[in-house]
């Protein structure tokens, strides 16, 4: 009965498992949260996400520059799938995947239920204009972009 429900209901209400590869990346807000540099603490296994970015990741566009060889390009690239949402607590607190992973709703500024991406960059969702590329910071440096506006 449940899975006659959901066929009524819009993709990003139904299970991640009953998703379609399209469904499933466009799920996706494209926030670039998940681009940003982590600190995590060995001990507690705290995460700090910082204001420093990927070298592949396209601020005008808010996307990623090597999209289809990001696994190789970048070997702790995050490719998301049904499988690992589990095994990823330091995934942003807003990402579209862990809140269906944990059966919450999207947020209303989600481009799926806004119609455009203009709610997230009024809420300060997308990571555009507030990031620095990796490329200009030494990985010892990376303690001193710790933010708060993104959170696990
Ligand atoms: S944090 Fe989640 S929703 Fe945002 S870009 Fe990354 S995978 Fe997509
Ligand atoms: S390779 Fe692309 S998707 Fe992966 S972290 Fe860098 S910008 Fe983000």
């Amino acid at each position: 009965l449940n899975n006659v429900d959901d066929s009524t209901k819009p993709f990003w209400e139904r299970p991640l498992q009953s998703l379609n590869r399209d469904e499933w990346e466009r799920l996706c807000d494209g926030c670039g949260r998940c681009c940003l540099k982590k600190l995590t603490d060995e001990m507690t296994e705290e995460t700090w996400y910082t204001r420093v970015i990927c070298r592949y990741f396209e601020e005008n566009s808010g996307q990623c520059g090597c999209y289809d060889k990001r696994t190789q390009l970048v070997p702790d690239c995050l490719v998301v799938s049904t499988v690992d949402i589990a095994s990823i607590p330091w995934m942003p607190d807003t990402c579209a995947y862990k809140l269906r992973h944990e059966n919450k709703p999207l947020f209303d500024w989600h481009p799926l239920i806004a119609g455009s991406n203009n709610k997230m960059q009024e809420f300060g969702i997308t990571v555009s204009g507030k990031v620095i590329s990796e490329q200009f910071v030494h990985e010892e440096g990376l303690e001193e972009h710790v933010i708060r506006w993104v959170t696990a």
